[in-house]
Parts: C-alpha cells; sequence; structure tokens
C-alpha cells in the first residue's frame, strides 16, 4: 500500500469507526413507482423521478432521436463549438417556464450552485470579506455551500425557514456592504418542507436585498404549471436555479433570472465556462419534459394527495414527519441505528426507503426520507404504513 493509500485507509477507518462508512449499490429504475436491487422488484421510495418521466416513452424517444440526429457528444465546452441551436432552443424554453429574460443550461444542479454562487459574489465590488453580505438558511444543500466555499465569503445563517430571524439578521448585518444576498431551497431536500418565497421575495425587496432560490426539488411539481414556488412571486425572483434531474426525469439543471446576470455568467462562471456542453441525449430528453410538465396537474394532484395519505399514516403510527407539505415525506426515526435498522427490514418486505442520517441530516434526526412518485398507487402508500407498523 503506498504511502498515500495508507492515509486514505485510515482516513476511511476513522469514518466506519463512526458508523459512517457509505458503499454504492446497484438499483434500476422500472415503471409504476418500482426499482429493481439485488434481482428484487422492490416498491421505491427512495427517487426523485417524481413525475415518472425518468422512463417516459416521449423522453426516451426524443432522446434517442436527438442522439441519432446529432450524435453523442457536444463536441466541446459552450464558448468554443458546444452550444448548438438545441442549448439555444432549450434555454429559451426555460426562460418562458420560469418567467424570466434568460436561462442558462448547466451540467448539474451540483455544478450550477457551486459555479454561479462564486461568479455572483464576485462582480460585487470589495474582497470576500468585506464585499457581499451572504444570508443563508441553515438547511441549503451541500452544492451552495461549496458555492460559499470557493468564494471564500462568510455565511450570516438564519433558523431553518424561520423568516423573523432573517429579519433580525438582515436589520442588524452587513448594512454597509455593497450587495446582500440571500440563499434558500424552495423545497428542502431532506424535510419536504418549503420556504414561503412570496413572504421572502418582499422580505428581500424590503431589505433591498437579491434572492436566489434553489428550486431543484419543486421544479415540475409545485407552482403554476409545474413551474416552481418562485413563479408565484408577481414580479419574480432575482435568480432562480432548478434541476432536470427529479421531476423532469433526465439530467442537468438551469438558472433562469436576468438577460444582463445571464450573460455574466457566462463570462464568469468557471463551472460553466471549464467543462463540456451537455450532450444532445440530454437535450432531447429535457425538450420533451417541457412538452409534458406544464400539462400534468393530475400527476401533481395525485402527488399531493399521496402525501396527505402518507403523512396522516405517519402520524397515526406516532411518527414525526416534521413540516412536510410535499412529496418529500421524513420519517423520522432518531437514532442511526434505527433507522438503518428500519430500511434493511423494509427493503426485506419488498419495500426501497432509504436511510439518511449524520453529516446529511442533523444528528439524532436520522430518517427515512420518503420520496412519492405521480406513479405510485394510493395502495403503495398503504403497503409501506404497513410495513412500518409491522417492523417497529
Ligand atoms: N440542490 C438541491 C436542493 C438538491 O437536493 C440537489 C440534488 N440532490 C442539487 C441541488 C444537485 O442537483 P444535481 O443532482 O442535478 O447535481
Amino acid at each position: 500500500m503506498s504511502r498515500l493509500d495508507s492515509f486514505f485507509a485510515a482516513a476511511l477507518d476513522r469514518i466506519d469507526r463512526a458508523g459512517q462508512r457509505r458503499t454504492l449499490r446497484s438499483a434500476a429504475l422500472e415503471d409504476g413507482g418500482r426499482v429493481r436491487r439485488d434481482g428484487r422488484r422492490l416498491i421505491d421510495f427512495s427517487s426523485n423521478d417524481y413525475l415518472g418521466l425518468a422512463r417516459h416513452p416521449l423522453l426516451m424517444e426524443r432522446a434517442r432521436a436527438w442522439t441519432a440526429a446529432h450524435g453523442t457528444g457536444s463536441g466541446a465546452s459552450r464558448l468554443v463549438t458546444g452550444t448548438s441551436e438545441a442549448h439555444l432552443a432549450v434555454e429559451a424554453r426555460i426562460a418562458r417556464f420560469k418567467r424570466a429574460e434568460a436561462a442558462l443550461v448547466f451540467a448539474s444542479g451540483w455544478q450550477a450552485n457551486a459555479a454561479v454562487i462564486p461568479a455572483l459574489l464576485a462582480a460585487v465590488p470589495g474582497s470576500a470579506s468585506q464585499g457581499a453580505a451572504v444570508f443563508t438558511d441553515r438547511l441549503i444543500h451541500a452544492s451552495m455551500h461549496a458555492g460559499l466555499a470557493i468564494s471564500g465569503t462568510r455565511q450570516h445563517r438564519f433558523r431553518h425557514n424561520d423568516l423573523d430571524h432573517l429579519e433580525q439578521l438582515l436589520a442588524t448585518r452587513g448594512a454597509d456592504a455593497p450587495a446582500r444576498l440571500i440563499l434558500t431551497e424552495s423545497v428542502f431536500s431532506m424535510d419536504g418542507d418549503r420556504a414561503d418565497i412570496v413572504r421572502l421575495a418582499e422580505i428581500a425587496a424590503r431589505h433591498d436585498a437579491f434572492l436566489f432560490v434553489d428550486e431543484a426539488h419543486a421544479t415540475g411539481v409545485l407552482g403554476p404549471g409545474g413551474a416552481g414556488l418562485s413563479a408565484q412571486v408577481p414580479g419574480g425572483v432575482d435568480l432562480v436555479m432548478g434541476t432536470f434531474s427529479k421531476a423532469l426525469g433526465g439530467f442537468g439543471a438551469y438558472v433562469a433570472g436576468s438577460r444582463v446576470m445571464i450573460d455574466y455568467l457566462v463570462n464568469a462562471a468557471s463551472g460553466f465556462i471549464f467543462t463540456t456542453a451537455p450532450p444532445p441525449a440530454v437535450l432531447g430528453a429535457i425538450d420533451a419534459a417541457l412538452d409534458l410538465v406544464p400539462e400534468m396537474d393530475a400527476e401533481r394532484a395525485h402527488l399531493a394527495a399521496l402525501g396527505e395519505r402518507l403523512r396522516a399514516g405517519l402520524a397515526a403510527l406516532g411518527i414525526d414527519h416534521g413540516a412536510s407539505s410535499t412529496q418529500i415525506v421524513p420519517a423520522v426515526i432518531g437514532a442511526e441505528s434505527a433507522a438503518l435498522d428500519l430500511s434493511r427490514k423494509l427493503e426485506e418486505r419488498g419495500l426501497l426507503a432509504s436511510a439518511i442520517r449524520p453529516p446529511t441530516v442533523p444528528p439524532g434526526t436520522s430518517r427515512l426520507r420518503l420520496a412519492l412518485r405521480a406513479t405510485h398507487a394510493a395502495s403503495d402508500v398503504d403497503a409501506l404504513l404497513n410495513a412500518i407498523e409491522a417492523c417497529r
């Protein structure tokens, strides 16, 4: 073993001893809200394919057609030869979908947040410590933290979804900063609760702050035509980010905002400039998803009803589901070992409900993160509730 490998082995051993070692297991999405793992077909409560589009015939067909017409690779980064007509057309569609002036496609949601946030902050006059003041919800996604870490900007963190606390911080911090930026998610990935985006936009306007909302889990699912919660704000939100990898059944991400900001990001976001453009198959699937999603109100209503049913059932079992009001429902168990044990027993009974534990969620709040899909039937939710009851 090389010296470097011995460092890795020791670090891995520490992770192992803390009970936090993870390993990769294969799984394959199947129709009807099912997943295949270890040769078994399980009811899947762990994937983010909320509208069941990842195996939709129209998406698969268009991904094939655009591959047949344009090939498998985009050939270069966007500013070289990687920008095809399809990239520009998809970006124009996203801008319309999000009621924004312009939009930009990124290779992934992680990359979008990690690239856009430092680029935005770099435009603000002053150094990292004396430039923009950044206010973040305590539970924002790791990719936004990555963007903030790259920028070196200090965060003023407000308690999760506590907008009074945000207002207190805005009243006392960063008043002299050349710009103030609020970062949050519209639907929180591990809790399934929503931020009050309309009130956030009002607070941002009143304090002359800039609002950045990550709509990864709301895009396609919430808001008018599935356009996300930011679409409920009359004047819109300064910058919205969302993914194609969850409800839209594909891969990649977008940001949408003013024309000048998007033009600036093309020139400044390193995770946009120095990476190969998304390939035709990915764009074809996005294009097909954008044909379908605005018309999927029935699926969105079904998903909302499944969420209500699951929360009522968990409450009847005495299991905390936090403040969830969406298709993501945490069943908060507490101890890591108990959450892992329950997840394992459910899998034996034919249900996939992955345990999420620290550091992804705070210690003592290990949970099953239950993600509902429009392709689930009410009887799938009942099967899950019955199995949870039987296992505890
Ligand atoms: N933001 C949030 C809130 C997320 O939950 C995720 C993915 N889990 C991302 C960003 C990253 O998106 P992607 O998976 O497309 O990289």
